[in-house]
């Protein structure tokens, strides 16, 4: 879409803190950190929410989840453990309507989260 924030920092045309990229995805930081590590892991192909997911997107959604864990890895993260979250829709939270994954990491987490 063409005036999606993430389509636009997926085509470079806004300036992100890239972490991670390939065909398919792109990590970046995200702008307003809630942990010391917050990076967030997006498709490039624009999927507005989790609720637009569909078969034929079970690859991607899985690499998604495991090019996170790398980066999660990479960052020291693996033992001390991370946060995966996909907020879907405005009742969980999501502002964003292009599909992310939050990646979070570097402090404790309580649960249930607010
Ligand atoms: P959500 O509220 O789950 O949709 O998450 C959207 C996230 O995108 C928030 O954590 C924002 O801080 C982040 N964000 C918004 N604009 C940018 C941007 N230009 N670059 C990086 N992260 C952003
Ligand atoms: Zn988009």
């Amino acid at each position: 879409m063409s005036d999606c924030l993430f389509c636009r920092i997926a085509r470079k045309e806004i300036p992100a803190r890239i972490a991670y990229e390939d065909d398919q995805v792109l990590a970046f930081e995200d702008i307003g950190p809630q942990a010391p590590t917050h990076t967030l892991v997006i498709p490039k192909r624009h999927i507005a929410t989790l609720n637009d997911v569909g078969a034929d997107d079970e690859p991607l959604l899985g690499h998604m989840v495991q090019v996170a864990a790398r980066l999660a890895r990479d960052k020291g993260l693996a033992a001390s453990g991370f946060r995966l979250v996909a907020n879907c829709m405005e009742g969980a939270g999501q502002s964003v309507f292009h599909l992310h994954l939050h990646l979070l990491g570097g402090r404790r987490f309580t649960w249930p989260p607010g």
